[in-house]
């Protein structure tokens, strides 16, 4: 990973710890190494052109043979307007004048054997399904050795080169086969709004660049010779790395030139394994570094309570120029900051650095189809950076009275429309970008805190601990999480699920009304000598309150209220919000009342009328207050994150 031929020697005095070798991680498997890939390809830097040759050692890790392997070409989204991410994207993607601008993955040659394979496009150029000659039966394991050309577009969604041209993100960069589970080959065209689905297993892959450009890549760099790479005897003034990782499901890769950029190395040490981190920045912002680190050391801290240790040896963190995309990829992410941020605001750097972490989990590991249920690694990745933000940096947009901490922003963000979509809904079908960040984000990461909130955090956490022991390096999906949290738990969330996971309704409750009645005497009364009339007077034992409670949304739930009493008596109530409202007597008039004093549920819609008090003008200020607050922490989320 050292960047710098000078500092090889250092790196190999340096080794890494508790692992076996640059070129061998594991003793053992961690996962299922169904995907294979040995990569070789070169770098046209000034032509942003790739040329490249793969072999995919593939097993059928399915129920039932195949006699097709289709392949990805991502890039080929950037090819044309008639793609489905280009019109899916709805103006998204900027028309770009200049042909260069537009990108694609051209496949030169497709063989097994040595005999050329036919094949043919899918729904559009993002996918080409290859014809096998003999059908592959389960176990079995074949080899497809592929060329191709990529031709890297100016950046639009997370690959190709930035605008100032001394950046290349290669992402989604070769040929990558789909996921064949039991009958069915799973391999989406690439859509706009949604992600990546992909098996594990073992990458080699060598690159010939420029030896003035710097590398931040997947996986460990193998030395050469004593180097951090090897002259490219066949190129002038190239070097070619050798890289290597295992147990991961996709490989990226960022070039930019060594004048413009450095990186920083650091170590981070568990249970006597070194995971070597690698900070990359242009030298504007050399100033973040620190900053950055101080945030990946607290989500890495977490991973190690909540989660489990960090099971690789290298995590690279790319701070990338603003028009390149925040994104995640085993053991490299990308995460911006800005070289002029006086205030230090935690939710563009380390916010975005801890949810890029998380996802080293929340999809590196826990392999879910990001493209049918973005939830199980967005809404993950949210709730956690919440938990590290809130440990790790005083909640810094914690709100007391909102019961919902670091996860303030999801919070505000979600009830801007909170029916507008559901979770469930592949990311692809959702109405648009807005909507994609609210039902894949911050619902979801609402949704797993209403869900601490009822289960209780030690069992949350034991729910959270089983699901991510059991799906490591896996494929899970939300019935995997539903079955092991009600597994865990012992309780049956089917309730739960229908209101908050699969239903788009809300929980909303207020107090409509707080009354005080005196207790009077007097009127009409009948008396020996015919009807007699008293004016109405007080008498013992003096006013009375009521609050009336009114559910405005659709879901029903048993909800508390506490009130205080004039008498200074203090009383809760349980209402079970089957009807629409309920009013309840009390002996004193009310003073305070708090609907869900003990926070029991996130996701109560207006908490600032789920309380009330007699003195008006302090609820008024705190009210102005909060709503201020959160518009302004909703203007600097942006419009959300990779
Ligand atoms: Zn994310």
């Amino acid at each position: 990973m050292v960047r710098s031929l000078l500092l090889a020697a250092l790196f190999l005095l340096a080794g890494v710890g508790g692992f076996a070798s640059p070129e061998k991680w594991f003793e053992v498997a961690k996962a299922p190494r169904l995907a294979n890939y040995r990569i070789s390809a070169v770098l046209d830097w000034p032509g942003k052109r790739l040329e490249g040759r793969e072999t995919i050692t593939w097993r059928n890790g399915g129920e039932a043979p195949t006699s097709e392997f289709p392949l990805h070409l991502y890039l080929n989204a950037f090819k044309s307007p008639r793609s489905i991410f280009y019109k899916e994207s709805r103006g998204r993607m900027a028309q770009p004048a200049s042909p260069s601008s537009w990108g694609y993955c051209r496949l030169k040659s497709v063989k097994m054997g040595g005999e050329d394979l036919p094949g043919h496009f899918g729904e559009d150029e993002t996918v080409y399904w290859v014809k096998l000659p003999r059908s592959v039966h389960p176990g079995d394991t074949i080899k497809v050795d592929i060329e191709w050309e990529s031709l890297f577009p100016q950046i639009r969604m997370r690959s190709g080169y930035s605008a100032s041209g001394d950046f290349l993100m290669a992402a989604q960069w070769f040929p990558k086969v789909g996921v064949y589970q039991k009958d069915r080959w799973v391999c989406s065209v690439y859509h706009a709004f949604t992600e990546f689905f992909s098996d594990f297993g073992v990458y080699d892959v060598e690159l010939s660049v420029p030896n003035a450009l710097m590398i931040a890549h997947s996986g460990t760099s193998v030395p050469q010779g004593g180097f951090d790479a090897r002259r490219d005897p066949a190129r002038k003034d190239h070097v070619v790395y050798v890289l290597h990782a295992e147990d991961i499901h996709d490989f990226a890769w960022a070039a930019m030139p060594r004048r413009a950029w450095g990186y920083k190395k650091f170590s981070w040490v568990r249970d006597h394994r070194e995971t070597q981190i690698f900070l990359y920045y242009r030298a504007a912002n050399i100033h973040n570094v620190e900053r950055q680190f101080r945030a990946l050391k607290a989500a890495m801290r977490q991973a190690n309570e909540v989660l489990f240790p960090y099971p690789f040896p290298v995590f690279s963190v790319v701070d990338v120029p603003e028009d390149v995309d925040q994104m995640e990829y085993p053991t490299l992410v990308t995460a911006a900051s800005k070289t002029f941020d006086p205030t230090g605001n935690r939710c563009g750097l380390e916010d975005t650095v801890i949810h890029e972490f998380a996802h080293q989990y929340f999809q590196g590991i826990l392999a879910s189809n990001e493209v049918e249920e973005a939830w199980l690694d967005e809404g993950f990745a949210t709730w956690f950076t919440a938990k590290v933000l809130d440990q790790d940096f005083q909640g810094y947009y914690n709100s007391r009275r909102l019961h919902v901490g670091g996860s303030a922003l999801a919070w505000w963000d979600y009830w801007a429309d909170p029916t507008g979509d559901s979770i469930l809904q592949p990311g692809y079908r959702m109405r648009d970008a807005a909507a994609y960040g609210r039902f894949a984000y911050s619902k979801p990461a609402l949704v797993l805190n209403q869900l601490e909130a009822h289960l209780g955090r030690p069992v949350m956490e034991q729910v959270v601990a089983a699901y991510v022991k059991e799906m490591a390096f896996k494929h899970p999906t939300g019935r995997d999480f539903r079955r092991i949290a009600e597994r865990v738990s012992g309780r049956d969330l089917g309730g739960f699920w229908r209101d908050h996971v699969e239903g788009s309704e809300v929980l909303d409750v207020v107090i409509e009304r707080v009354h005080v009645r005196d207790s009077l005497d007097g009127g009409w009364k009948e008396t020996a000598k015919g009807m007699f009339f008293a004016a109405p007077v007080p008498v013992s034992p003096g006013p009375q309150g009521s609050v009336t409670l009114q559910r405005r949304g659709g879901i029903q739930a048993p909800i508390t209220l506490w009130v205080r009493l004039e008498n200074r008596l203090e009383q809760r109530v349980v209402w079970d919000g089957q009807g629409r409202w309920a009013t309840f007597e009390f002996d004193s008039p009310v003073v305070a009342a708090i609907l869900d004093p003990d926070g029991n549920y996130p996701m109560l819609k207006d908490r600032l009328h789920a309380s009330y008090t007699t003195k008006p003008v302090r609820r008024g200020l705190h009210y102005w207050a909060q709503i201020v607050w959160g518009a302004v922490m909703a203007v600097l989320q942006g419009i959300g994150l990779g």
